[in-house]
């Protein structure tokens, strides 16, 4: 007799759903024949990866016989000199997904407490159950973290505090002053990882930096990340910065060679390419309100977002309105498994993709209404 191969999965793997990736465009354009797709679903960078980056992949290609350097010690260097810290404060990941996971397999034992908000980036739930540990998630503010919510959900048990800044889906952030009173009342055994995938894009001078906290909280994690800002979401490379034993913990969990030398090498030269970052920040600073200001017209509401996404309120449900944009050719980002029926996620591309999908949208919203 053959087993049910579900049972026998650890106890939190067995109700857990595995990650909703936006739908590829390679994808699209099988399923119904189209060309030209516009992906506007994963926050990547509308202006692809830094050419120097390029650049040295092509030169590196005749090596990837080797092993990766498994330390990534060039990449670690040139961290360490952007930010002022020490190489060892670093952990590499094969993005920072892995090094969230990281953190949760090196810290949480069945029946720990993780706390985290209501709509905030689901991979924290997941590496959470995946582990067994106990999910409290506190209720959100404006689609925002609630951080006094959140440090009321503090007890004896909470091992992880996770808080994305900005958070995905929702582009809503936490203050420079927010933070620094969170982080002055977390208990010191309790972690928090503070995630700042889309930190590049901050423009509000009221956007705390993570790093200038960490001297001061040991019990800090900052996480950060190439796919976004940096335009290298399909090599697959993040990394933290913490504490030295923290670091040291989470170097025993990590895979031997977690980041690819691809990955390595394009990351290294995309950190330097400030030419690149600068020119991606600009067309996002101007795409957000341009976006916005457009959709509004269309009588729709948005979150305010400090992010390169916009999510939108359909006031109905938003999925109809996703399928039949698919059908013209763009693809948005549903965020119902979010708990938000009613809302789409869009990326904010370039002009030419904004206006697209902007052109789509009307369409769509008067056919279906
Ligand atoms: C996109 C994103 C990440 C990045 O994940 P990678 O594994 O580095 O590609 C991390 N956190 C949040 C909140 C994100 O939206």
């Amino acid at each position: 007799m053959s087993c049910d191969f579900i049972s026998l999965a650890a106890s939190g793997v067995q109700d857990l759903h595995p990650y909703q990736p936006g739908k590829p465009p390679e994808e699209l354009e099988r399923e119904l024949g189209l060309k030209n797709v516009v992906k506007l679903a994963s926050n990547e960078n509308p202006l692809g990866p830094s050419p120097k980056a390029i650049a040295a992949i092509k030169e590196y290609l005749n090596k990837i016989s080797f092993y990766p350097d498994s330390g990534g010690y060039r990449l670690k260097e040139a961290l360490s000199d952007k930010f002022s810290i020490s190489p060892d404060q670093i952990t590499l990941g094969n993005g920072s997904n892995d090094v969230l996971d990281l953190v949760a397999r090196a810290y949480l034992r069945p029946g720990d407490e993780v706390v985290f908000s209501e709509y905030a980036f689901v991979v924290y739930s997941i590496v959470t159950q995946a582990c067994g540990a106990k999910a409290v998630v506190t209720p959100s503010r404006e689609w925002g973290h609630d951080l006094e919510a959140m440090l009321a959900a503090i007890t004896s048990r909470t091992r992880i505090v996770f808080i994305a800044n900005p958070n995905n889906p929702t582009g809503t952030w936490v203050t420079q002053e927010q933070l620094a009173g969170f982080l002055a009342q977390v208990p010191s055994h309790t972690l928090v990882v503070l995630d700042e995938a889309y930190i590049e894009y901050a423009c509000k001078d009221e956007l705390p930096d993570g790093l200038d906290f960490l001297e001061k909280y040991p019990n800090l994690i900052v996480t950060r990340t190439f796919s976004k800002a940096y335009g290298l979401a399909g090599l697959r490379v993040g990394y933290s910065v913490s504490n030295l034993q923290i670091a040291n913990v989470l170097s025993r969990v990590r895979q031997p060679f977690n980041v690819n030398s691809l990955a390595l090498i394009a990351a290294e030269n995309a950190l330097g390419d400030d030419e690149h970052i600068a020119k991606t920040i600009q067309t996002n600073n101007a795409g957000r309100p341009f976006l916005e200001n457009e959709l509004h017209g269309l009588g729709l509401t948005t979150i305010p977002s400090v992010g390169n996404f916009i999510t939108v309120d359909f006031k109905r449900d938003a999925i109809p309105v996703y399928q039949a944009m698919l059908e013209q050719g763009v693809i948005v980002r549903p965020v119902a498994n979010y708990g938000m029926p009613h809302h789409l996620r869009i990326s904010i591309g370039t002009r030419p993709e904004n206006e697209r999908c902007l052109s789509v949208l009307q369409k769509v919203i008067n056919n279906i209404e």
